[in-house]
């Protein structure tokens, strides 16, 4: 995996993100060598450009069992998210009220609640330990009415899944928009957005195999939301020159998903179980959160008694595999993570968490080399022979 020269890696962070894959890299070369038209020329090289962005609109709806109407191209799920956000109170007549479970993604949870400051009522929804939300006191949320209601399918830290298709449903029968990030769920599992019943979802190309800069908005068709950016493009619901290159790139990574994601899931699954399980048997002191519920495929989020997570990351670090403490957006932070502490982790125990996210490049040797330096961290340092010599010195 490593090119030549360089030392070998093992890349346990696809949660943050994934390497591009060689399709994604020759579709988005080519496009910005032979197609760099803009979509919205009416002359010849424009409208090559338009074609070739309708048949990736094409392909990514295709991934997410969506129309190709229903896609708005963004730079990735950060805007998805705000767009979401900004037109849910802009829309006319809606109540100044949003709910949101307690572990959405950190820089949306962020702009949400700082929109206390103008008013606006946000109510925070809990989990349980497992990080599932909790199911009546988001009914009890939805007795009073709403802008939105947005609930994360897959969480980014733990991998914990929610049930949408359900939450859809109770947010439904209320008349209440409902969004999902599904920005970590998109090539890892199937989504269904029809059949979700879901209003809008948001996604992030390079979270499955794409690049950086370019995502997706999903508004369900008849329902019109306002726009954060004016312009004519996508319909007129996010202006700006399209980003052809990274739409044409995503569109290839969305067709590797659809080819291979099925069998990949069982790939990935089963060497999360067997990471999990020898991490348990064979370093002392692991806990593994959300254990208890359906997670992603690929994703361990674990602490061991006694470490803190830079101890632990710097051994990784050294053996050459690269993963990240919590969420990659607020690693380098001393703030505990707010998706544990929601679970009910204490914030001492909290700060020691690390997450493991496998992906297409990960094999079970991988897997032992990693559950090998855990084991060799906790292992009893050797007593030393002669105390006294230490302190000869
Ligand atoms: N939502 C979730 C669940 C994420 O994991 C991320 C990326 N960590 C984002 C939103 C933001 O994605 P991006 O940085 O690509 O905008």
């Amino acid at each position: 995996m490593s090119s030549e020269g360089e030392k070998a890696m093992i890349y346990l962070d696809n949660n943050a993100t994934t390497r591009p894959l060689p399709d994604v890299v020759a579709a988005m070369s080519e496009a910005m060598q032979l197609c760099w038209g803009n979509p919205s020329s009416k002359h010849a090289l424009g409208q090559d450009a338009k074609r070739v962005l309708a048949a990736a609109r094409a392909d990514v709806a295709a991934l997410l069992g969506a129309q190709p109407v229903e896609i708005v191209f963004t730079s990735g799920a950060t805007e998805s998210n705000h767009h979401v956000l900004h037109g849910a109170l802009h829309r006319p007549a809606m109540p100044r009220r949003i709910i949101l479970s307690a572990i959405e993604h950190s820089g949306y949870m962020k702009s949400a609640l700082r929109l206390r400051q103008e008013g606006v009522e946000v109510v925070l929804v809990p989990v349980d330990a497992a990080g599932r939300i909790d199911l009546d006191a988001l009914r009890e949320s939805l007795q009073q009415d709403a802008a939105l209601i947005s609930v994360m399918a897959a969480n980014n830290e733990t991998g914990v899944l929610q049930p949408i298709p359900e939450i859809a449903a109770m947010a439904r029968e209320r008349g209440i928009p409902v969004h999902v990030d599904a920005t970590q769920m998109v090539g890892k599992l199937p989504i269904s957005f029809a059949e979700w019943g879901v209003d809008l979802l948001s996604l992030s190309a390079h979270k499955f195999h794409g690049p950086k800069g370019v995502g997706a908005l999903l508004i369900r068709k008849g329902l019109s939301w306002p726009t954060l950016m004016s312009g004519q493009q996508e319909r007129a619901r996010r202006g700006g020159t399209e980003n052809l290159p990274g739409i044409v790139g995503m569109a290839a990574a969305a067709r590797h998903a659809r080819s291979c994601l099925a069998d990949e899931a069982l790939r990935e699954t089963a060497l999360r179980e067997s990471l999990e399980a020898s991490l348990l048997d064979q370093v002392p002191g692991v806990t593994i959160y959300g254990q208890d519920a359906e997670r992603l495929p690929n994703t361990v989020c674990l602490s061991i008694a006694g470490f803190s997570s830079d101890k632990i990351l710097d051994r990784l670090e050294r053996k050459g595999i690269c993963a990240s403490s919590g969420a990659a957006c607020s690693s380098g932070g001393s703030d505990p993570s707010h998706v544990l502490l929601a679970m009910g982790v204490p914030g001492s125990v909290a700060l020691g968490a690390i997450r493991l996210s496998l992906g297409l490049d990960t094999h079970a040797t991988d897997i032992a080399a990693v559950v090998n330096v855990l084991q060799e961290l906790c292992r009893p340092e050797a007593p030393l022979q002669n105390p006294a010599a230490v302190h000869a010195n």
